[in-house]
């Protein structure tokens, strides 16, 4: 479908910022500045040239001459290393087509903009720091529970990076297997916490799909248990100050009272501070910003990277008088 380009708020006269929020089985990308006036159009996930192809066509057609700066966040594994050749590269992806693809290079030649670059989780937390239910917090984690899971971390108001990027879906946790004799799906590890716990490891374990299981199903108890100890590892290794919980198996409103419950178990009384102790409908929350975290992280991303190019310009301008 083609925009109608006789359609030209008058918000859009001065310059805007585009978001990508690349995911496994959409891409969704939105042109805007904030979650009141984003713009959203989606395009499914093919090969990269046709994706691209599609993405690019949009923030051609829609706004090219007036955007500052484009966010992208990507699943991955991605390169976030500047130094490295391969920045900006989705890395070891079993996603056919998509492995070393050049993703925010593609973007920056095509658009001639400055890109931001970094996973779907990095900027789903900074969306919710910004606009949903982290919002003001420095400190804070982003977790999707979906076909596969990913976390975010926000420390000291940025988003962590070093080796590589935090990749939580792939702790290990205590795995009791006479109580879930299930083996787990991770290719790389079996029975880590995405192996165990995914949408696609319920509907292996439970032999039917994760939507379908009810809420009084042994399932949800158990998955409980595994985002219980996970959200327990994260806390005391990387004291954040909310936990946020997205993606399609976190759809179900009653999982959140369970995880409540066996967080505040495994903990024991330990943290003693009133957002563990009394406050755990705050402390873990589903996102403010519902599907939208991802792609208004992107925005944020865009923000940042037009900060920076700003202050490259006038360094060079200063430079120049
Ligand atoms: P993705 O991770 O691909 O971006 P989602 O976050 O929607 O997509 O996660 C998809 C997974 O979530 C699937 O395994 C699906 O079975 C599961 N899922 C989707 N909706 C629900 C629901 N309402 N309840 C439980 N599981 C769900
Ligand atoms: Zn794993």
């Amino acid at each position: 479908m083609r925009i109608d380009l006789s359609i030209k708020p008058l918000a859009y006269t001065h310059k805007v910022l585009g978001a990508i929020e690349a995911g496994g089985t959409k891409f969704v990308c939105g042109i805007g500045t904030g979650p009141d006036d984003l713009r959203t159009r989606q395009f499914p996930t093919s090969t990269p040239e046709i994706t691209l192809a599609a993405v690019i066509d949009f923030f051609r057609q829609e706004r090219s001459g007036n955007l500052d700066a484009i966010g992208i966040g990507s699943f991955g594994p991605v390169d976030l290393d500047p130094a490295s050749a391969n920045y900006g590269r989705i890395t070891s992806t079993p996603k056919v087509g998509w492995q070393d693809f050049d993703l925010a290079g593609t973007v920056q030649r095509a658009l001639d903009v400055p890109v931001n670059f970094d996973t779907d989780v990095n900027a789903a937390v900074l969306g919710e720091a910004r606009w949903g239910a982290a919002r003001g917090l420095d400190d804070a984690i982003y977790l999707t529970i979906g076909t596969g899971i990913g976390g975010g971390v926000l420390a000291h108001g940025r988003v962590v990076h070093g080796l590589l990027h935090p990749e939580i879906g792939h702790l290990h946790l205590p795995h009791d297997k006479s109580r879930d004799p299930f083996e787990g799906i991770c290719p790389y590890h079996g029975d880590c916490f995405e192996g165990l716990a995914c949408g696609p490891a319920l509907q292996a374990r439970w032999g039917q799909p994760a939507l379908t299981l009810p809420p009084e199903h042994p399932a949800w108890e158990l998955e409980a248990h595994y985002l219980g100890l996970a959200v327990m590892n994260l806390t005391v290794t990387l004291s954040p100050r909310r936990i946020i919980l997205g993606g399609g198996v976190m759809q179900q409103p009653h999982l959140f009272d369970l995880l409540r419950k066996e967080f505040a178990r495994i903990m024991n009384g330990y943290i003693r501070r009133e957002e563990v102790l009394h406050q755990l409908d705050f402390y873990i929350q589903p996102p403010g910003l519902g599907s939208r975290a991802g792609v208004l992280g992107a925005l944020v991303l865009a923000e940042q990277i037009r900060e920076v190019a700003s202050v490259e310009s006038k360094l060079l301008k200063d430079r120049k008088a």
